[in-house]
C-alpha cells in the first residue's frame, strides 16, 4: 500500500501487460509498470521491418506515450531480475542500479518468450531468431548485405551462397517471411543491380513437420504451400536441421550452403517459473488457476506466452489475442477486488480465428470453422493487424505505406544501418558475423 492506495506492479508493457494497464485506468490504485524496452511492440509485424516493407518506428511505441493520459500510472525502464514472494517485492535493474526492490500489492507478469534452439543453442550465432525490433533489424541488414556482396563479388561461384536464405520452421513467422523475401526480391530488388540476377537468389523454407502452418487446416496449409511455391520458395519438410553453422545448414543429410540463416521455430518463456518456484509446463510456462492467478498466491497473476492453461482439455495458444484477453480480464478482477466487489466468472479464451500472410494480397484465415484464401484474406487480415497497432498514428501510417507499396513495389526502409560495426560476410569462411556485431 502507498498511502492506503493498493500498489499494481506489471512486469511487461507486451500485449498482455499493456492491456492490463490500460484496464486498470480508472481504478484507485498505483500502477507501476515495468519493461526492459521503452517500446510496446507489435510482434505480428516483425518480419516486415526484416524485410525493408515498415520502418522499426511503424511497428512501436513508446510505452509511456501510449499510457500518457492514465494519471495513476508509473512507467519504469528496467528489467526484473526476481522477485521476493514472501516480502511481495520484485528486483529491478535500471541504467545505474541493480536489484532494486519495488514493493506490490498486485503483481501481474507478462513476460513473454524468448528463442529456443531446442537444447542447439550454438545454432543461435548463425541463425538469429525474430522477436526484438533489433533483431528485425539486423536481419535486415543481413538480407540486403547479402545482395550488396553479391554483387560486388566477381567470383560468380560465390554468389549462390551469399544469395541463399534459409529459413528454419515453417510456422505463421517463417512462412510470412519467406513469402515477403521473395515479393521483396521480385517487386523492388528486381531491376535495380546489374551484375546479379537478384531473382536467382534461393529461398528454402524447412520444417520437420510434414506440413507448413500446421495449426491451420489441410486445406488451408497445402494453399499456402502453393503460393510459397509459385513465389518460388523452396519448401522442404519432415526432416529436423542437424546442423546450423557459418556455411549453412546440414538437413537430411543434405548441405545447403547459405550466408543467411534465420531461425522462425521454437520459442521458450521467460523465468518466471523459476522465480516463483511454481508449477510449469513442460516448456516452462507456469501453470495457472482459471482467474489466472498463481496457485496459493491470489495476489499475483501471470498472463500471456509465458503462462500455462488449458481450456476445454487444450492448452491456449502463445498468441496476441490471447495475451490481450487475458490482460483485460487481469485488470477486471484486480479493479473489483480493490473495489470490494464480486469476482468476475473464470477466464474464458474467446478465439476470433487464425490468419497468416503469404506474399502479395494473398492470406489464410480461418475462424470458428470458416476459412478462406485468397485477396479478400489478406484484406482481412490487413485490416484486423491496423486495428490493433498501439496508436492511431502508427495505423493511418502503415496504412499509407502499405498502400504504396502495393502499387509501386517501393519498400518502407532499404536502408544498412549500424553496417560500420559488423564484418562483411566473407565467402567460405567463419564470417556470418554480420548480424550478430550489428544486434550488439
Ligand atoms: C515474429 C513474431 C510474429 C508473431 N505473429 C503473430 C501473429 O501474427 N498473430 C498473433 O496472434 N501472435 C503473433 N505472435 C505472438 C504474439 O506476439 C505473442 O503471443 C504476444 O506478444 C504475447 O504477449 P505477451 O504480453 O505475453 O508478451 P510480449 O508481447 O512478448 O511482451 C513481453 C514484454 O515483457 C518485457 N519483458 C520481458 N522480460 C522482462 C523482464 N525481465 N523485465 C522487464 N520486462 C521484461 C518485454 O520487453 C516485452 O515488452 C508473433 C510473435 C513473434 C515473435
Amino acid at each position: 500500500m502507498r498511502g492506503g492506495i493498493p500498489h499494481v506492479v506489471i512486469v511487461g508493457g507486451g500485449f498482455g501487460g499493456l492491456a492490463t494497464a490500460k484496464a486498470l485506468g480508472k481504478t484507485p490504485a498505483h500502477i507501476t509498470l515495468i519493461d526492459r524496452s521503452n517500446h510496446h511492440l507489435f510482434q505480428p509485424l516483425l518480419y516486415q521491418v526484416a524485410t525493408s516493407a515498415l520502418t522499426p518506428g511503424q511497428i512501436g511505441s513508446p510505452i509511456r506515450n501510449i499510457l500518457r493520459k492514465q494519471s495513476n500510472t508509473t512507467v519504469i525502464l528496467g528489467e526484473v531480475s526476481g522477485l521476493d514472494i514472501e516480502k511481495k517485492c520484485v528486483f529491478v535493474n535500471g541504467a545505474d542500479r541493480s536489484g532494486v526492490p519495488v514493493s506490490y500489492d498486485f503483481l501481474v507478469l507478462a513476460t513473454g518468450v524468448t528463442h529456443s534452439y531446442f537444447g542447439h543453442d550454438e545454432f543461435a550465432a548463425h541463425a538469429p531468431g525474430l522477436k526484438t525490433l533489433a533483431d528485425a533489424v539486423a536481419i535486415r541488414n543481413k538480407i540486403l548485405q547479402a545482395f550488396e556482396q553479391a554483387e560486388a563479388e566477381e567470383n560468380p561461384s560465390h554468389h549462390r551462397d551469399l544469395l541463399t536464405f534459409v529459413l528454419v520452421g515453417a510456422g505463421p513467422t517463417g512462412v510470412e517471411m519467406a513469402g515477403a523475401i521473395a515479393v521483396l526480391i521480385r517487386n523492388s530488388l528486381k531491376s535495380e543491380f546489374r551484375r546479379i540476377d537478384p531473382t536467382a537468389a534461393r529461398i528454402v523454407l524447412l520444417d520437420m513437420a510434414p506440413r507448413v502452418l500446421g495449426t491451420f487446416s489441410e486445406e488451408l496449409s497445402a494453399a499456402a504451400r502453393r503460393r510459397l511455391e509459385n513465389l518460388g520458395v523452396e519448401v522442404r519438410l519432415g526432416h529436423a536441421v542437424d546442423q546450423i553453422d557459418a556455411d549453412g545448414v546440414l538437413v537430411g543429410g543434405e548441405r545447403i550452403s547459405s550466408k543467411t540463416v534465420i531461425w522462425t521455430a521454437g520459442v521458450a518463456p521467460s523465468p518466471v517459473g523459476k522465480w516463483l518456484g511454481v508449477a510449469t509446463d513442460r516448456a516452462g510456462r507456469v501453470r495457472i488457476h482459471p482467474d489466472l492467478s498463481v496457485p496459493d498466491h491470489p495476489e499475483i497473476f501471470v498472463i500471456g506466452d509465458t503462462a500455462s492453461l488449458d481450456q476445454d482439455g487444450r492448452p491456449l495458444p502463445g498468441v496476441a489475442q490471447v495475451a490481450i484477453q487475458q490482460g483485460r480480464y487481469t485488470g477486471k478482477l484486480i479493479h473489483r477486488r480493490i473495489g470490494r466487489q464480486p469476482a468476475p466468472p473464470p477466464f474464458r479464451y474467446f478465439d476470433k480465428g487464425n490468419m497468416a500472410v503469404v506474399g502479395k494480397g494473398f492470406a489464410v484465415l480461418q475462424s470458428r470453422g470458416f476459412q478462406t484464401s485468397g485477396f479478400v484474406a489478406w484484406l482481412a487480415w490487413a485490416g484486423v493487424h491496423l486495428q490493433f497497432l498501439a496508436q492511431s498514428s502508427l495505423r493511418v501510417s502503415v496504412f499509407v505505406q502499405w498502400g504504396w507499396t502495393y502499387l509501386t513495389g517501393q519498400r518502407g526502409s532499404r536502408l544498412i544501418v549500424n553496417h560500420h560495426g559488423s564484418d562483411p560476410i566473407k565467402p567460405g569462411s567463419e564470417s556470418s558475423s554480420v548480424l550478430s556485431t550489428a544486434s550488439k
